[in-house]
């Protein structure tokens, strides 16, 4: 049995990380602050005698004798990470230096969960981990992305100087149950919108695209990641490359709810990618054939049935 820290754990993926590695036999220690994440989205592991919950904040040291550690705190829903730019940065930076600090000490390897923001609006596409990427370092995003870039060279000298046992992960567009109602992003807002019959909020002209990932196929990309072999530290891909414009999206989300949801366009928010799209052969070659299994439509039904469940509870949807 290994003994596992989660930090983000009340987090949306953070929640379904949490439940796959106790159902799987290990001990799980999930940290939180619960800034964007909830104990809703973990008060049924609560009875697991393996489960244990720890609210903390990443920019303070935390002490744990691990075997392996998930650094998922940081908000990532652009609304929430813009609230607080300052702390975000912080949450990146000083809780990478505080987990890795920890690993260093108590010899445990730890999975960073990087980002596709990384690649800034890319310049190139789609994006291969060798691309460094066209980020602004002084807009609205930049807090956001240079944290997770800054993380990432942390890793590495960590790595580099300490041998710390790392693996870096970049995530792509990920959307699935437990995502938070009031979220912002795209998946969670299209599907909200659309149950409630409100406008449905394309930003910009809605021709800019992304790759939406389940958040299943995601977990198991994290997993195979953190059991590879030494000597593959990443950064590697994990995304569905399958690539659909925001338009494409919003007329899915009102095919599968049968919405009456009129689309209404809201100006474009600063430095807004206009393309992302995961090239993954490194994830497939080095994680034993790791490829997403879970296309949109599959993932939007199981979501918007999340969804509904969510809003009928809270009284804001009828039976
Ligand atoms: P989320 O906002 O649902 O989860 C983040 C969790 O971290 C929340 O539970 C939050 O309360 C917690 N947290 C935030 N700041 C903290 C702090 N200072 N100390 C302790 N806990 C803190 O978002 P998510 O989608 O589950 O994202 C999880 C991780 O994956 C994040 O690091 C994010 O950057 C990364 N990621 C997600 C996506 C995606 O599409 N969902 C894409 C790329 C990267
Ligand atoms: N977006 C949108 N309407 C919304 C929320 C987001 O059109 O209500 C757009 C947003 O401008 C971006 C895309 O959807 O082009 C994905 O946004 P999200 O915040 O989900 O993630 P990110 O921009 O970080 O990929």
């Amino acid at each position: 049995m290994k003994r596992i820290l989660v930090t983000g754990g009340a987090g949306f993926i953070g929640s379904h990380l949490c439940e796959r590695l106790l159902n799987e036999g290990n001990e799980v220690i999930c940290l939180d602050n619960y800034f964007t994440g909830s104990k809703e989205n973990v008060v049924h592991l609560l009875d697991n005698p393996y489960f244990e919950l720890v609210r903390h904040d990443v920019t303070e040291p935390y002490m744990v004798e691990v075997d392996e550690i998930y650094n998922l705190a940081c908000p990532a829903s652009p609304v929430h990470y813009q609230y607080n730019p300052i702390k975000t940065i912080k949450t990146s930076v000083m809780g990478a230096i505080n987990m890795l600090g920890l690993a260093k000490r108590v010899h445990a390897k730890i999975l960073q969960a990087s980002t596709s923001e990384v690649y800034g609006d890319p310049a190139v596409h789609p994006q291969p981990e060798t691309y460094w990427g066209n980020v602004n370092p002084i807009g609205q995003r930049s807090c956001y992305d240079e944290g997770k870039r800054c993380a990432e060279t942390l890793f590495m000298d960590y790595h580099i100087q300490n041998e710390v046992k790392i693996k870096i992960i970049r995530i792509f567009n990920t959307y699935g149950p437990n995502m938070n109602p009031n979220d912002g992003r795209v998946v969670s807002n299209f599907i909200v919108q659309a149950l409630k019959g409100e406008d449905i909020t394309i930003f910009g002209d809605g021709n800019q695209t992304r790759s939406f990932q389940y958040v299943d196929d995601l977990v198991e990309g994290m997993i195979r990641m953190m059991n590879s072999r030494d000597g593959f530290w990443g950064p590697v891909n994990i995304g569905n490359p399958v690539e659909f414009t925001m338009l494409e999206l919003a007329e899915q989300v009102i095919k599968l709810t049968q919405s009456k949801s009129k689309i209404i366009h809201l100006p474009l928010p600063q430095d807004d990618p206009t393309q992302r799209k995961p090239v993954i052969e490194l994830a497939n070659k080095e994680l034993d054939g790791w490829e997403p299994k879970i296309a949109l439509e599959e993932g939007l039904i199981k979501t918007i049935a999340y969804f509904e469940q969510v809003l009928i509870k809270k009284g804001e949807l009828k039976k």
